[in-house]
């Protein structure tokens, strides 16, 4: 991991060493030790007259594929103002967050928390990183991506979520 490579503090090519049972990256100059944080993204789930809420990713990964608005949580942000913004940049809707779903673990490290959430008011409005955006049901759902969105709309379509 390059942001790793360097010292934060001093600048020092790091090394690494055991700690706490991990291999960390240390400054053999300093001493500093480099903690590396999960990334973490937060996502909306957001049902209006038993139809969801789908974004048409414009890039990759899974570019032109149906994802859940959301996106990568900024540091000192809560997840669910990160739900909000996020809803709110990509489809042009203010939502209310009602309640968490559920937290997604993921094989490339990112931690994806999921709320349930519903319209407030705005006009429906693919913008950022969003080609498209539209309300889909049960039958027409179209092709998705990620394993959040996959498994929370496989819910959906058994009606283990409402
Ligand atoms: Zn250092």
């Amino acid at each position: 991991m390059a942001v790793t490579n360097y010292c934060p503090a001093c600048g020092t090519q790091n090394e690494y060493i055991s700690h706490d049972g991990r291999l960390r990256p240390k400054c053999p100059a300093c001493g500093y030790i480099t903690y590396v944080d999960p990334k973490c993204a937060a996502i909306a789930f957001i049902v209006e007259n038993d139809r969801l809420l789908l974004v048409q990713r414009a890039y990759d990964p899974g570019k032109g594929k149906w994802g859940l608005p959301g996106g990568f949580i900024e540091a000192g942000e809560d997840p669910k103002e990160t739900a909000r913004r996020e809803a709110l940049e990509e489809t042009g809707l203010n939502i209310e967050i009602t309640n968490l779903l559920d937290v997604f673990f993921v094989e490339n490290g990112v931690i994806t928390i999921a709320y349930a959430a519903k319209r407030l008011n705005g006009d429906l409005t693919a913008a950022d990183d969003a080609l498209d955006v539209r309300w889909f049901t049960r039958e027409t759902l179209p092709e998705l991506v990620f394993l959040s969105t996959i498994t929370l709309c496989q819910r959906w379509v058994n009606h283990e979520l409402g």
